[in-house]
């Protein structure tokens, strides 16, 4: 049986005082089911030291292919470790999209994250021109070979991220995420939990986890509101 996980993605927002009042309330209003948040780089400290000895885990959102060195302004796998990082989110739209991350550095991001002990939160997803074009297979499995031909999957976690849905109101529907959560079954095994993102929101995340094959949610925008994220953990927890 896959325990279900809720993962935020803060993307570049937070600061000091907002994180602390956020954290407050995940904390205090999460259930029992696996959640995590993975914030800016410089909020680290700050989230550790919050949720240590809570049930909220924390991660990166990004990380360096490179182990060290001179690599002016990345930071490594074992940096996040030393900051008590669970996850890391390897390969979002947004990394291959504007910073034009490629599915071979996005495998050796896996790599290094694996490597350094974390679970590496793995996204695929096509745009919306690839999946009017019937090619919405073909490009996740593009971008998931280009991990698994280099080794185990393990106990990474994948997410299935359309990217017409990050960040625009515009959800797959529940059969949508079936559909494509099935097809990524089959080439990671029964083991591996398989997260939907994509504007998931307390209104339609029940839905969504419904679904054979899902088995939780990375959470944009919603996760920067608590009660929002805290209802969508609820709905996770919920699930048959
Ligand atoms: C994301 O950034 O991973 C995401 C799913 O964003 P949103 O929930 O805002 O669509």
């Amino acid at each position: 049986m896959r325990a279900r996980l809720v993962a935020g993605n803060w993307k570049m927002h937070g600061s000091r005082a907002a994180n602390l009042a956020l954290l407050d309330a995940i904390v205090a209003g999460v259930g029992g089911v696996e959640c995590a948040v993975c914030v800016p780089f410089p909020y680290l400290a700050q989230v550790a030291e919050r949720l240590q000895g809570t049930q909220v885990a924390w991660g990166a959102q990004n990380l360096s292919e490179y182990a060290s060195g001179a690599h002016t302004g990345e930071v490594s796998a074992a940096m996040l470790a030393e900051f008590g990082c669970r996850y890391v989110l390897v390969g979002h739209s947004e990394r291959r999209q504007i910073y034009g991350e490629t599915d071979a550095q996005a495998a050796a991001k896996f790599a290094a994250a694996q490597g350094a002990g974390l679970k590496p939160i793995f996204c695929v997803g096509e745009t919306l021109e690839e999946r009017d074009a019937g090619r919405t297979e073909a490009v996740v499995a593009r971008q998931l070979d280009a991990v698994l031909g280099k080794g185990r999957f393990g106990d990474a976690v994948l997410a299935y991220e359309p990217v017409w849905a990050i960040g625009t109101g515009r959800t797959a529907t529940p059969e949508q995420a079936r559909a494509v959560h099935g097809f990524l079954r089959q080439r990671v095994g029964a083991a591996t939990r398989i997260l939907y993102g994509g504007s998931v929101k307390p209104q339609n995340a029940a839905a969504i986890f419904a679904m054979p094959d899902v088995d939780g949610g990375l959470i944009g925008g919603a996760s920067l509101v608590a009660q929002d994220f805290v209802a969508i953990c609820a709905a996770a927890q919920t699930k048959g």
